[in-house]
């Protein structure tokens, strides 16, 4: 099946997204006007980023000491994708948006991601603008906001810093007031920011005419000292280059300077940055200290950052799927015309019989099945999440708060399943492949490499897993993992009566229940060190669970609409459903044994006996 084959049964046949459009916000939309979007879209992405994936990791980013100069193909697909539309997709048509579903919108820029993830769509500036048009005022949001949309300025997200990495209530970075009537500044309280901002993605380019940068600083108390703890953490517009109220240059560079460039394993071709916040570079009226406008209230700063991290992971996570699904297809074309050896027979291996191709192996079969069940599974999540994002946006009150609830506990799966489980794809990729996987002269080690990011952005691993266990799945007393428990119990009564889905239903029921029973044990003692030590196995099979329900769901769409299984892309969802619970669901056993005993082999062990 191709990317578009599988999109258009997952949007259309599994999410019903056209149904959206009896909405009043999509009101305008259709089947066609979904499908010319997704059209355009596969195109662009064809046309201007596929064929430039190995340029832009072989030719990285190059800083000269003034600019930085990325290849000519970073600029032409940058512009088409602006063209596009892309930038401002789900925006009001007011300020030139198509009003278009979220659900829509994220499979468009799948197909960006399998082209070449590290060219990038610009999702940092569209993160970056849906922020401020939630918080910011409302010249922020025309001043800012509205040129990332249009293009002309890209954004990015300041949060860590070399010494605060996962732990940002550590943000050293500091914004003080700018002189007298500093709170009085058109374009929202004025400070100046001193600090240093480490792994910024996009910090520095000449992409745009400006960069937007939004930067979490701390503003110190009445004795210079800084609120320890996120209560501390504001947040700030700080450009690049100073603006006016009417969203021109003034042509005074403001006080953030490129300390230097961060050289990758992957995702070569976006810049990464050190970025020197207020170090007197370039001196603002004279003065060291970059200026910084207050968005949201102080204090508030990382809440308002929270506000758009389920889009962002949901990018993350449909950028690992991508990439995943980039290394199947790759592979799969490989096995489908590389002979060697032969079939095993009954009477054992004919040496003089003619080669066969490596896909009428079992085992290669076992990898490209392997990837397709997690790759295309998790396309499925990801797209189902996002069309939580709708319902929460345009669905009724008892909707809108149902995925809110959803969304809680999936999010952390939505971004790290992908994250460790398309980045294995990959690796069985390579695998596919043979030694000739290992090399330059194919795809597939690059892809790997780009994936290899993702388990570590946006929250590493461990942080999303003690988020899961430690706050989602136990907030609001545990409604939200009530109510998927109740998603997932429909599905399983739904698919009992299926026979040839039966028991898998069953499976997932069992499955479902020792999840429950896990998190019940983990907690039982109320001591956070003993339910934690283990968060990691715990969202591994938390994260299975929930794609067995996917894989569940999505192969009785299919067989709903082709029971007889006569047509091979239904074989294909029913297929892989039933490797997914012959395969995969069963290692959750493992998983969620060191969880419920509590088991505390690695915490205890002596840091001297390793
Ligand atoms: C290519 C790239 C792009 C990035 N882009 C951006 C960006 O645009 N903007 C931005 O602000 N940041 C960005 N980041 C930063 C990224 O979010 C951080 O790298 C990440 O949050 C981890 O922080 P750290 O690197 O300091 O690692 P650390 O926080 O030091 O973590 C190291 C290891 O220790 C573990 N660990 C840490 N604390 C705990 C704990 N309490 N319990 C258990 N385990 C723990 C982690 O899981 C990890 O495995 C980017 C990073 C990279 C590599």
């Amino acid at each position: 099946m191709t990317l578009r084959t599988t999109l258009d049964f997952l949007l259309h046949d599994w999410l019903d997204t056209t149904g959206l459009t009896s909405r009043e916000r999509f009101a305008d939309h259709n089947r066609e006007t979904i499908d010319a979007v997704l059209d355009t879209c596969e195109r662009i992405a064809r046309e201007k980023y596929a064929p430039f994936n190995r340029l832009v990791d072989t030719q990285e980013p190059h800083f000269d000491g003034e600019k930085v100069t990325l290849p000519k193909a970073t600029h032409d697909a940058f512009k088409a994708y602006a063209e596009s539309g892309m930038l401002s997709a789900a925006q009001d048509y007011d300020i030139g948006g198509m009003q278009l579903p979220y659900s829509v919108e994220a499979a468009a820029n799948a197909f960006f991601a399998c082209a070449s993830v590290s060219i990038g769509s610009s999702l940092l500036s569209v993160g970056n603008a849906n922020l401020l048009m939630a918080h910011g005022t409302e010249l922020q949001k025309q001043v800012f906001a509205h040129n990332e949309f249009s293009g002309r300025w890209a954004g990015t997200m300041c949060l860590s810093e070399p010494q605060a990495g996962s732990s940002l209530s550590d943000v050293a970075t500091r914004a003080v007031p700018d002189g007298e009537g500093f709170e009085s500044d058109p374009l929202g309280a004025r400070y100046r920011l001193r600090g240093n901002k480490m792994w910024i993605s996009s910090g520095e380019h000449e992409l745009t005419e400006n960069i937007v940068h939004l930067v979490l600083a701390k503003i110190p108390d009445a004795d210079g000292k800084l609120i320890p703890g996120t209560r501390g953490i504001s947040l700030f517009i700080v450009p690049k280059k100073m603006v006016n109220a009417q969203g021109e240059l003034t042509g005074v560079r403001n006080d953030v300077a490129l300390a230097g460039l961060n050289h990758k394993l992957g995702w070569r071709g976006t810049t990464n940055t050190l970025l020197n916040f207020g170090e007197g570079k370039f001196p603002v009226d004279g003065q060291a200290g970059a200026v910084g406008y207050l968005v949201g209230q102080p204090g508030k700063g990382l809440a308002c950052m929270f506000h758009m991290m389920n889009e962002a992971r949901i990018g993350v996570g449909i950028a690992a799927t991508m990439l995943g699904m980039a290394g199947y297809y790759a592979s799969l074309d490989y096995a489908k015309g590389r002979p060697q050896g032969r079939p095993i027979t009954g009477a054992g291996k004919d040496a003089a019989a003619p080669q066969t191709r490596i896909i009428e192996h079992a085992d290669v079969k076992r990898m490209l099945l392997t990837q397709k069940a997690y790759c295309e599974g998790a396309l499925a999540l990801e797209l189902y999440c996002a069309r939580l994002i709708d319902e929460q946006h345009t669905g009724t009150a008892q909707d809108a708060e149902e995925a809110r609830l959803l969304l809680e506990v999936l999010t952390p799966i939505a971004k790290s399943w992908p994250s460790e489980w398309c980045l294995e794809a990959n690796s069985l990729a390579i695998q596919v492949h043979g030694g000739y996987g290992y090399t330059r002269d194919f795809p597939v080690e690059q892809y790997w490499r780009d994936n290899r990011l993702n388990m570590i952005h946006e929250g590493t691993h461990g942080i999303q897993a003690m988020d899961l266990l430690g706050r989602k799945v136990l907030m609001e007393e545990g409604k939200g993992l009530t109510l998927l428990s109740h998603r997932i119990m429909a599905t399983v009564n739904r698919c009992n009566g299926i026979p040839v889905l039966a028991p898998h239903a069953k499976a997932l029921a069992r499955a479902l229940q020792d999840v429950g029973v896990a998190t019940q044990k983990a907690w039982s003692t109320g001591v956070p060190g003993e339910a934690l030590a283990n968060a990691v196995p715990y969202m591994q099979a938390f994260g299975h669970t929930v794609l067995a329900w996917i894989w569940l769901d999505v192969a009785g769409c299919a067989l709903d609409n082709d029971p007889q299984q006569e047509s091979l892309e239904t074989q294909g969802h029913v297929g892989c459903a039933k490797f997914f619970f012959h395969y995969e669901l069963p290692k959750i056993n493992a998983w969620l044994g060191v969880v419920q005993s509590r088991d505390l082999t690695c915490a205890t062990f002596p840091e001297g006996a390793f």
